[in-house]
């Protein structure tokens, strides 16, 4: 059924346009009329944007969100965080991981996203043994973005080894462990599970790391794409680098370029320690940076070349990976801001002179929606109705012009200004809250609770 929506202010593909009508159907965005004016029946809303796609989620790490932020004498500063996510991991239910992933949903949705890439690495019973339906907890991930709506890439991931130069797993990690042989065997599960999930649902592949796979099976599971987005942990941190670098003989991104096909399927999480070089000739490849600046801050991980990303015509888009804090826009400041330290200066990433929100915005929208295989990212015919509105005349965007409005909302506003959120027509958020609210935070309130009880 067609439904249409009236904006006073909208952003086409070729800039801002008022009195806008924007007509779906079956989810995907049918008809664009601009200076036009409303008709009965419309859902009138302030500004209309094209949706941001969250390019990388691990949702169960939300429960942790708070937990690990004091320091301990002696020991390195991963340690408490990756020491609660293992504990973490031992214990989660199939119907707390549903109910986690629900709530992290909602709120990505209240943020203003669309869609999410859930990056998902558990598979197994606690005791490493698989379930009896081997997709058990890609199923939850499905149900939750069913009851949600918000749109899904799901991206199984294969995990085999403990560490460079192919080590064996360390205990806490028998729930993530497949080999190529069994992870096909589960991806045929989930791509069978996600059939009866609306249109706009995808099953991608995540090859975990360099480091949880040897160069071989990578080979073979790539293989298992068909044309499906291809996800990777890549180049977080210095130690990684090193450790790749004596194992195979080249930093993770120079190997990748050597010995994978990577292109515009293909999305690299973090890239955060390249060369001149690996930036440049990972730029050309057309795959998209995945960068998390949330997360990337709140683990240490370092700042992103952006402006040699940039410069090179790199692709990129925003991701909420460990979830400690799900905030549309406090990603797009973290993200300019962790430039600005670094350089020493302002207004750094955008090419060429212009609005750094608005290049940071459309930038984003267009590199999540081609990470997770969306056609979105833009107001046009033809696109998914991947839609957020957001209020121009909160008291925090009121002052601001309409070519004004998205640096507004990077570096001025909250996610509290975000009224309406479509995924791919499913309209779930309304008047700044999800239609399932209640009950999906009870349901967390719930998760959290039994799972505290239990580490
Ligand atoms: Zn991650």
């Amino acid at each position: 059924m067609a439904t249409v929506i009236f904006a006073t202010n909208a952003l086409l593909p070729d800039g801002w346009a008022r009195n806008v009508r924007v007509t779906q159907s079956d989810g995907v965005i049918v008809k664009v009329t601009s200076g036009t004016t409303a008709e009965a029946g419309d859902i009138r809303v302030s500004t209309l944007l094209p949706a941001l796609s969250n390019l990388h989620s691990h949702a169960f790490q939300r429960a942790m969100a708070g937990m690990t932020e004091h320091r301990i004498a002696g020991r390195d500063s991963f340690w408490t965080w990756r020491d609660l996510m293992y504990r973490f991991t031992r214990q989660l239910t199939p119907e707390q991981v549903e109910a986690i992933a629900a709530f992290v949903f909602m709120e990505m949705q209240e943020a203003g996203y669309a869609a999410v890439g859930e990056f998902h690495y558990l598979h197994h019973q606690p005791d490493g043994a698989p379930y009896g339906d081997m997709a058990e907890l890609s199923a939850r991930i499905l149900a939750a973005a069913d009851q949600t709506g918000i749109g899904l890439t799901h991206l199984p991931v294969l995990y085999t080894y403990g560490g460079a130069g192919a080590q064996p797993l360390a205990a806490g990690q028998g729930r993530f462990s497949n080999t190529v042989e069994r992870f096909a065997e589960l991806l045929d599960a989930v791509r069978r599970a996600a059939q009866v999930l609306p249109a706009d649902t995808r099953v991608g592949i995540a090859p975990h790391s360099l480091r949880a796979t040897n160069p071989a099976d990578l080979a073979e599971v790539l293989s298992l794409a068909n044309g499906n987005p291809v996800h990777i942990h890549v180049a977080e941190q210095p130690r990684e680098v090193a450790d790749i670098s004596a194992w195979l003989g080249a930093r993770p991104v120079e190997w990748l370029l050597h010995n994978a096909a990577l292109g515009p399927d293909w999305c690299l999480i973090h890239a955060t320690h390249m060369t001149a070089a690996e930036t440049e000739n990972l730029a050309r490849t057309g795959a998209v940076a995945g960068l998390c600046p949330i997360t990337e801050a709140n683990l240490g991980d370092g700042p992103f070349n952006g402006p040699g990303w940039l410069a090179a015509g790199g692709a990129f888009g925003l991701g909420s990976d460990s979830n400690v804090r799900i905030s549309l826009t406090e990603e797009l400041r973290t993200l300019e801001y962790s430039q600005r330290l670094r350089d020493l200066a302002r207004n750094i990433l955008v090419n060429g002179e212009g609005s750094v929100g608005q290049a940071l915005y459309t930038g984003a929208a267009l590199g999540g929606a081609q990470a997770l295989g969306r056609k979105a990212g833009q107001i046009a015919a033809g696109h998914l109705a991947d839609l957020t509105a957001i209020d121009a005349d909160h008291p925090t965007l009121c002052a601001l012009r309409p070519d004004q409005l998205l640096d507004g909302l990077a570096f001025a506003a909250t996610d509290q200004v975000v009224t309406d959120v479509w995924s791919a027509g499913r309209h779930r958020v309304q008047g700044g809250r999800h239609v399932h609210r209640d009950a999906i935070v009870a349901g967390w309130r719930q998760a959290v609770a039994g799972l505290l009880a239990s580490v």
